[in-house]
């Protein structure tokens, strides 16, 4: 028997970094951007322990693009590198810096938004280039600047070089396969897509800006043109703010920078904010789903720690919620591994844990803090909620509280509402209640009709999963049945208590309720005003059921009572 070290040199383990480690050549940028970014909050960081002298001003990342050299530079005023940092940061493959860092100041800085965590996402720029160099100067006093240059070998140079400004720069010569990342129109693409909410601005390029004139400027007087900065990403969105610093105004205009196509204003938003037992903040839309609307197209967003990473959040957010909008973000979520290994993780499924709980929990807190609202918006969400209704359990507990069942009139229920309401017309001999549905007031009028000469309540239930629905409803409560309108076994069904439609108002029944229940024994009959048959008896008196059988028993001596 032998054992030993496997040995991963260099030379073996760089093409499987540069083959099949991403499979998107185009998320280098984001790896180098996020880079800048950890070094430029890490100077923040320390500055703020007091660890750096003086002012830090405010640092911003560059991207710069020459098309004829065929380069991209990637600028940073971060901390930058000592030599022995490129050593031991650089040369090592799959060591992090940036894990080193949250490590070592873990007690000191909460919530460091520091991106990094593998020590691989450099190694990403040799897919698109065939040589790159680091020019970097580390902002700790006295520290000479270094240039690093390799060409995807394992060889390196490494020589220190005058440099004035603290920071880094990489320098990427794209190599001829990846020429369409040298068009501004593709890199905007990528920035728009990975780095629109980072922390830190990005510049790209300048654009022009007008100035409003002055006040006292004179009849066609030209405005003042100047050049900005162009910067592409907006630092502080709104999921990275306390809900009680933001209005309803803000919440809308997020979700227009979010998805700049959509003109419908979204129903409500949930603001999802926890750091226990994972860490984790967003912002949930109900969208209003029109037809215009691709839903493919607009979906949840996940990032981590302001960097996009999919909108591809199968697994991690439960199905029915996929119709949501709005962003996810979590430190947890890994930012470079596969779908499935994402799916397997375990603080991902307590995310989706957890977002269920919360949409309920907002959905009730809606419902109860404005029923109105909540029934005009139905329609709307109703989609939505009853595909979660049939697949998470516990939000099918939970939607007890705000799950409504609309009439043909739209007149809104709950589920105990609707019970109260049509227990005394449409319990049926079994005591088993009996609810009433259409699914199309068009073609089954006839019926509803007749069922509200009645005195039935009739349900509109017409979206396209009622039928599994009302499976899980039945199953879930006992002793009750829905039954279509036009089912020909309806009329077996009801209590046989023919039109019943009360001619009384509520305050003759009020009235004329104690008159007769003080000339009968109200121990074993029960008076009913409610539905009442229109043509003679102006009420009903009727006897429990078990009274009944109490009677009979009785009468013939029987022992116990039988089911
Ligand atoms: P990770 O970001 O996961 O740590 P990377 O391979 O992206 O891994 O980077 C490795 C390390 O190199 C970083 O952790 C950091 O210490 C250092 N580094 C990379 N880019 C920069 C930069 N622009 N400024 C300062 N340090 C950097
Ligand atoms: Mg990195």
């Amino acid at each position: 028997m032998a054992t030993g070290n496997i040995n991963v040199t260099a030379e073996n383990i760089f093409p499987i970094i540069k083959k099949f480690l991403y499979s998107d050549h185009e998320i280098f940028l984001r790896e180098l951007i996020s880079n800048a970014t950890d070094a430029t909050l890490k100077l923040k960081h320390l500055s703020t322990l007091g660890e750096i002298k003086g002012d830090i001003g405010n640092p911003i990342i560059e991207i710069k693009i020459d098309k004829e050299n065929k380069e991209i530079r990637i600028i940073d005023q971060g901390v930058g590198m000592t030599g022995e940092e490129v050593e031991k940061y650089i040369n090592q493959v799959a060591f992090s810096g940036a894990e080193e860092f949250v490590e070592k100041y873990k007690d000191k800085v909460e919530d460091s938004g520091i991106i990094g965590h593998f020590g691989l996402g450099f190694y990403s720029s040799f897919m698109v280039a065939s040589k790159v160099e680091i020019f970097t100067k580390s902002f700790a006093e006295d520290s000479k600047a270094v240039r690093w240059e390799c060409d995807g070998s394992p060889q390196y140079t490494l020589e220190e070089i005058e440099r004035g400004e603290r920071g880094t720069e990489i320098v990427l010569h794209i190599d001829d396969e990846s020429l369409e990342f040298l068009e501004d129109s593709k890199i905007n693409e990528l920035l728009n897509k990975y780095n629109k909410f980072m922390p830190i601005p990005i510049k790209f390029g300048t654009r022009e800006e007008t100035l409003p004139l002055p006040k006292d400027a004179k009849e066609g007087a030209e405005p003042e043109k100047i050049t900005v900065d162009n910067i592409v990403n907006n630092p502080n969105p709104a999921w990275t703010k306390k809900p009680t610093e933001l209005k309803d105004d803000d919440y809308t205009s997020f979700y227009r920078e979010l998805y700049p196509m959509q003109f419908e204003d979204p129903l409500f938003h949930i603001h999802l904010n926890v750091d226990h037992p994972f860490n984790l903040t967003g912002i949930l839309y109900f969208p209003k789903l029109s037809k215009s609307v691709d839903p493919l197209k607009d979906k949840i967003q996940l990032y981590q720690n302001q960097v996009f990473v999919t909108d591809n959040v199968e697994g991690i957010v439960p199905d029915f919620l996929q119709m949501l909008r709005g962003v996810i973000d979590s430190p947890d979520i890994p930012l470079n591994v596969s779908r499935s290994y994402l799916q397997a993780d375990g603080a991902v499924k307590k995310i989706s844990g957890y977002i269920t709980r919360k949409v309920a929990d907002k959905l009730i807190s809606l419902f109860k803090n404005d029923r109105k609202s909540f029934e005009d918006r139905w329609d709307d969400i109703k989609v939505i909620i009853e595909y979660g209704m049939l697949s998470e359990d516990k939000f099918f507990e939970k939607s007890d509280k705000f799950a409504l069942y609309p009439t043909v009139d739209k007149e809104y229920f709950t589920f105990s509402e609707l019970e109260e309401k049509i227990k005394p017309a449409q319990t049926d001999k079994d005591n088993k209640l009996i609810v009433l549905y259409a699914s199309d007031v068009k073609t089954q009028h006839s019926y509803i009709d007749a069922a509200k000469d009645k005195g039935y309540e009739v349900l509109l239930l017409d979206s396209p999963i009622v039928s599994h629905l009302i499976q899980k409803l039945e199953g879930s409560k006992e002793n009750i049945q829905f039954v279509r309108v036009d089912a020909d076994h309806i009329d077996n069904l009801i209590k046989k208590d023919e039109d019943k439609i009360s001619k009384l108002s509520d305050e003759e029944k009020e009235t004329l309720k104690p008159i007769i229940e003080n000339a009968i024994p109200k121990e074993t009959y029960t008076v009913q005003l409610e539905a009442m048959d229109s043509n003679a008896n102006p009420f009903i008196i009727t006897q429990p059921e078990f009274m009944r059988r109490m009677k009979e028993m009785q009468a013939t001596g029987g022992g116990g009572m039988m089911g």
